[in-house]
């Protein structure tokens, strides 16, 4: 059951060929990887397929709806990590997840969201004095805001210590296995193989790979 769709994707800034034909399916309920070096267009990617931006050709369908039809469905269907720039500094976690829910028009339990991450015992502290982990898994609190049938997580566990990435994959983990699909970029080659069913790689605009992520140390 495919529940994304990308054909032929094209992107130009100006001059430059950021993408160039890019063609890939997630399945519903899985975890899909897009690895590649720093300017391979994995955000360009992922960021019209969240309609965020505009693409300069190809075809996208979400869950059904196609991206030139009908954006404003799927902009409802996916869940995207909030900056953390743009956080009010003086609110706490439970006042922050009941702004955002506004701004979704939801209504949400700011205690079951943060229960969902781990983060009950913080929901008095504010942002800024959280640890790495912890901003992480708020960052990750604030893509299930929506009741989204998709999350996409940019370099979820960049900066962090072992531990606390363990944690990020068991949440991760987690959140696929109630059923959502989730599509994340990364860096770190273990981090594809401990977590996602499938990854593209992705180099100068365009895939070069697409693969079950084991053995995929022994490929690159
Ligand atoms: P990645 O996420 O893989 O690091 P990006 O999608 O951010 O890659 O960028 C792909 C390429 O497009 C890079 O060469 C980047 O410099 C360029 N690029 C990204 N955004 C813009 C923009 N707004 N204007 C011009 N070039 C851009
Ligand atoms: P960081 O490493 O950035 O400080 P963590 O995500 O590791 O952040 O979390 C901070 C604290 O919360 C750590 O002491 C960690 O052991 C604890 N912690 C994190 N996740 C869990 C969990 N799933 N169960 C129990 N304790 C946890």
């Amino acid at each position: 059951d495919i529940i994304i769709s990308v054909k032929d994707l094209h992107k130009r800034y100006g001059q430059f060929e950021a993408v160039k034909g890019i063609s890939f399916d997630v399945y519903r309920g899985e975890v899909f990887g897009l690895l590649g070096p720093n300017g391979a267009g994995k955000s360009t990617t992922l960021e019209i397929i969240e309609t965020l931006r505009d693409k300069t050709g190809g075809k996208v369908v979400v869950d059904g709806f196609d991206l030139d039809k009908d954006p404003g469905s799927i902009k409802k269907i996916i869940g995207v990590q909030l900056q953390a720039s743009g956080y009010y500094p003086g609110l706490n976690l439970s006042e922050l997840i009941e702004l955002f829910a506004g701004l979704y028009n939801k209504k949400v339990d700011p205690l079951e969201l943060l229960g969902r991450v781990n983060l009950v015992d913080k929901r008095k502290a504010k942002f800024k004095e959280l640890s790495g982990g912890q901003k992480q898994r708020f960052s990750i609190a604030t893509t299930l805001i929506n009741d989204p049938k998709i999350i996409f997580l940019d370099e979820p566990t960049t900066g962090l210590d072992p531990q606390a990435r363990r944690n990020l994959w068991q949440l991760i983990t987690s959140i696929r296995d109630k059923g959502t699909t989730i599509i994340l970029t990364t860096h770190y080659m273990d981090e594809a193989e401990v977590l996602c069913d499938r990854v593209a790689i992705i180099d100068s605009g365009k895939i070069i790979e697409m693969a079950s992520p084991d053995g995929l140390i022994d490929k690159l």
